[in-house]
């Protein structure tokens, strides 16, 4: 089965993320940029969640009104650019809960070693966004679904900004059935294991460590 893709081509998010592609965008614009576009991209992946009708009061009458359903989300960011794109969401989702796994790339092998797993305690039932803005190997996306699916969530989506052809061949040959929102779908990897064209280093242009 081949996996789901949704590539987010909406003209905002396409402007905003060649914004951020540009080598001379600064950090505190590359930040604000990954907030708004994470605002976008939450817009679009709870998109088909559920709703149920509750009576409620306007100033003039009585009415049935939709209102979200069920257990809450869990977000859930791959450290450490995903909280970028975590802190993005929240603005759109404040009662999310939310979760963080560490992980990080071997140098030499570009697997992914597991260092931080810290979730809601109940994630039996929930549905689960997991974000991380390069989803490049697909090798840390594939861990984190693992570890996540032990938990029993109800469902997994995955949110990143870019990918290219060798990291969603992956990543759904191991998860086929996890949605993948990105913003778009890159040429290539590179033999460093980054995006080309892509936009360097996500989580050091979001923290200025380089
Ligand atoms: N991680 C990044 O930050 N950038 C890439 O291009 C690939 C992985």
């Amino acid at each position: 089965m081949a996996g789901q893709v949704h590539v987010v081509d909406h003209p905002l998010v396409q402007h905003k993320l060649s914004l951020m592609r540009m080598k001379s965008t600064s950090t505190s614009a590359f930040r604000n940029l990954l907030g708004e576009l994470s605002m976008l991209m939450a817009y679009e992946v709870t998109r088909d969640m559920r709703t149920h009708e509750v009576m409620i009061e306007t100033p003039l009458t009585r009415m049935s009104a939709p209102m979200l359903d069920g257990k809450k989300i869990v977000l859930v960011s791959i450290l450490r650019a995903g909280t970028g794109i975590l802190d993005g969401m929240l603005r759109l989702i404040p009662s999310a809960r939310v979760g963080h796994v560490g992980l990080y790339r071997d140098p030499r092998t570009l697997e992914a070693v597991e260092y931080y797993f810290k979730v809601p305690k109940e994630m039996a039932g929930r549905d689960v966004i997991i974000v991380d803005p390069m989803l490049a190997t697909g090798n840390s996306a594939v861990a984190a679904v693992d570890r996540l699916r032990e938990t029993h969530p109800r469902s997994i989506k995955f949110v990143c900004l870019l990918t290219c052809p060798e990291g969603l061949a992956n990543f759904h040959a191991h998860h086929a059935d996890v949605p993948v929102y990105t913003a778009a779908i890159d040429k290539e990897l590179n033999d460093h294991g980054y995006i080309v064209p892509g936009l360097g280093d996500a989580g050091d242009r979001l923290y200025g460590t380089k």
